[in-house]
């Protein structure tokens, strides 16, 4: 049977673990090839040996230029193409409050989160931009419930994944006809999101039970979700044939909190 997404290529930031390795998953039994661009060198050879041939794996960090142009270079030289790219790696601050962060502080936490979670999808998308120009590809941005909800997360996260919003939008606005931007807005999901410096470097989600369970009674679906949720919108918009028309657009993954009650 022919899969969804044969033939294409596609580059995934942050593949290594989380939503961006179920993608990765789901891309290859869709029939694509994947270029993941990963700062953990484990999680890195670990999906790359989970799909031989059809992998391949840099490993860099998204702050960094040169990494995302080594991650581009390799889908043209390994697959000779870019028709999807997923920009998807984000850091959490774990609800740091505003008022509880030292303000001679507060600069250099911007500074972290801002860098990962909104320079590293500039940086990502300006650098794949020519490949996806000449495939008429497709761009999918990871975002999250936190991207037009209060509470899901401080100050400095919502803001960053609000930031995302404008980055869809904009992009979309810019690179039409050619290129299709969308992003995807998960809510709580049991990965090893982490945080980073003061705000949470160290810790992971998906072992915060308390939490996770305080957020589960909030979801109007009950639970939380798992990082296979998601896969099948990335699909869905990766492809021309189902969403060629889409474009500009935000689709929640969130178990219904748009009709959450009070
Ligand atoms: P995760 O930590 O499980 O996966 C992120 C991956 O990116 C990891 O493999 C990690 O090693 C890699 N990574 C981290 N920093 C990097 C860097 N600077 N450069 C390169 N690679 C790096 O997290 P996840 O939950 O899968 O998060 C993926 C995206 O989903 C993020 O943008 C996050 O904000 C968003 N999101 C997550 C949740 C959730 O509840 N988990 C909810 C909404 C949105």
């Amino acid at each position: 049977m022919m899969g969804r997404l044969e033939g294409l290529i596609a580059l995934v930031t942050g593949g290594g673990d989380g939503i961006g390795r179920a993608v990765v998953d789901r891309y290859v039994r869709e029939g694509a090839k994947v270029v993941v661009l990963e700062r953990d060198r484990k999680l890195a050879q670990a999906v790359e040996s989970a799909h031989p041939d059809r992998v391949a794996a840099v490993v860099g960090d998204v702050r960094d230029p040169e990494a995302h142009l080594t991650a581009t270079e390799r889908c043209l030289e390994t697959f000779g193409q870019l028709d999807i790219y997923v920009g998807n790696v984000g850091v959490y601050d774990f609800g740091a409050k505003l008022a509880d962060l030292d303000v001679l502080e507060l600069p250099e936490h911007f500074h972290q989160v801002f860098t990962i979670n909104v320079l590293g999808y500039l940086l990502g998308v300006r650098m794949a931009l020519t490949a996806l120009r000449a495939s008429r590809g497709s761009i999918i941005l990871t975002g999250s419930s936190s991207g037009s909800y209060a509470g899901g997360g401080g100050a400095l996260y919502v803001a960053s994944k609000h930031a995302v919003v404008g980055l869809v939008r904009q992009l979309a606005y810019e690179f039409a006809p050619e290129v299709r931007v969308n992003g995807i807005a998960p809510g709580a999901t049991r990965t090893g999101l982490t945080g980073v410096g003061d705000l949470g470097g160290g810790r992971a989600l998906r072992e915060e039970s308390r939490l996770l369970d305080g957020i589960a009674r909030a979801i109007p679906l009950g639970f939380v979700s798992e990082p296979e949720h998601h896969a099948g919108l990335y699909v869905s918009l990766a492809s021309r044939e189902e969403s060629g028309f889409v474009t500009g657009a935000i689709f929640p993954s969130d178990g219904g909190l748009e009709v959450r009650g009070r």
